[in-house]
């Protein structure tokens, strides 16, 4: 049996961040930049005005005031998107729309509110300083400029300003493809009906919706009976996965075949984690692709994922950040547990007066997915611990991302 940590060590040594591909940019979306994105161009690409009003030359403005405005021939009119042909010359003003281009000879902008039009004429009210409202080339991006790093995760800004510099297309990590297998005779899949005795498959649904919230991609491969062949034959079925996750098998039951044919394969490298839920995780690799041999109750499936699988893939993906956020909260329960296990227990977090509060969900058995259901997070009790006193303070981690943002205040 090895701990946490080193099992996590050995795991994340094991696993490669996959190759590049070229996306359209909308489905770049959470995934990471593999490349530099450096700018081909100047944006804004021409000198152009930040306010509807009208292009000047500000020396013509000198001393311009409601009482005594500066009156200027309105020479032309040019909107965003066109390019007057005319140059400002003294005494000369352009009409111009926001984000149209400054015409030549023109060296400020005195917006609308300030003016008064009064035919071929505007009135101007007040002096412009050089450059007023004059948004120059390149204020945002210059032409050879790295604007997005590789490394970086795409968000919406990220894909805006792709969009911004012309790119549809754009190079990230690939996603990985994970095949997902479920063990045991006594399982019936969705739309069958359980005899007496048999059980739903919810793990291959619980798994699937993890890896797909990692940003993954699952592969269902269904259910493999309890003898060799069929493990055998299931798992030549995930030929071509990037990473491959049992659920069940891996106890020590008589019908626990999962982790034998991994040893049989040679596809082993460690057995047990010192945890509970979640201690019969079995970790090794077929043929270079990584295998997670994941216990069969619902709740050590998710919480062995969450711990385990859920780096591993985002390590894969080409992600920095690994793990789940953890805060410190003050427990409002005493708790037991035995010497030499870390534990993770199903729990719920609030906050409240300044400060983060944590109580289990009530009966914390490895069958009990209801557990999960109602946890939005994971109080997690060091392996040396055996009591912990209501007040006292406990690591969690934190399941659900709305939760941090919905119930801690922004601002400080
Ligand atoms: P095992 O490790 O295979 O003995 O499974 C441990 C427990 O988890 C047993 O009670 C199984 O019935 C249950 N279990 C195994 N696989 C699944 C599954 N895919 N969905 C729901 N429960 C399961
Ligand atoms: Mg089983």
């Amino acid at each position: 049996m090895i701990s946490v940590d080193k099992a996590l060590e050995q795991i994340l040594g094991a696993i490669h961040t996959l190759g590049l591909e070229k996306v359209p940019i909308l489905d770049a979306l959470g995934r990471v930049l593999g490349q530099d994105v450096t700018s081909d161009r100047d944006i804004p690409p021409l000198p152009n005005s930040a306010m509807d009003g009208y292009a000047l030359r500000f020396e013509d403005t000198r001393g311009a005031s409601r009482e005594k405005p500066a009156v200027l021939t309105v020479v032309d009119d040019v909107r965003a998107g066109r390019i007057s042909k005319k140059t400002i010359r003294r005494g000369h003003a352009v009409r111009i729309m926001t984000g149209a281009p400054i015409p030549k000879g023109a060296d400020a902008v005195t917006r609308v509110e300030d003016t008064e039009k009064d035919g071929d004429r505007v009135r101007v009210f007040a002096p412009a300083k050089k450059g007023l409202d004059i948004r120059p080339a390149g204020e945002d991006v210059k032409k050879g400029e790295l604007v997005i790093p590789k490394g970086k995760v795409i968000r919406p800004a990220e894909v805006g300003m792709l969009a911004a510099l012309n790119r549809s297309d754009v190079t990230v990590h690939r996603r990985p493809k994970v095949a997902i297998l479920s063990t045991g005779d006594e399982l019936v899949d969705l739309g069958g009906d359980p005899a007496p005795g048999m059980i739903m498959n919810s793990n291959s649904y619980s798994l699937a919706a993890q890896v797909a919230e990692c940003g993954a991609v699952p592969l269902r491969l269904g259910i493999a009976r309890d003898t060799r062949e069929d493990l055998m034959s299931k798992f030549e079925a995930a030929r071509g996965a990037d990473l491959i996750v049992t659920s069940g098998g891996v106890s020590v039951g008589d019908y626990d075949l999962v982790k034998d044919v991994m040893g049989e394969l040679g596809a082993m490298r460690f057995w047990r984690v010192a945890m509970r839920p979640g201690r019969p995780l079995a970790f090794g690799a077929i043929k270079g692709t990584p295998l997670f041999g994941l216990p069969g109750n619902p709740v050590s499936v998710m919480v062995s994922f969450e711990q385990f699988v859920r780096p591993a893939i985002l390590k894969m993906s080409g992600f920095k950040n690994l793990f789940r956020v953890t805060v410190k909260a003050l427990l409002k329960e005493n708790l037991e547990k035995v010497a030499g296990l870390r534990f993770f227990l199903r729990a719920v977090v609030e906050w409240k007066d300044g400060k983060y509060y944590a109580v289990t969900t009530g009966e914390q058995g490895s069958g009990i997915l209801k557990s999960m259901v109602k946890a939005n997070g994971l109080i997690i009790l060091p392996e040396d611990v055996t009591s912990m006193k209501a007040g006292d303070e406990v690591t969690v981690q934190l399941l659900d991302r709305s939760f941090e943002t919905a119930s801690k205040p922004w601002n400080p």
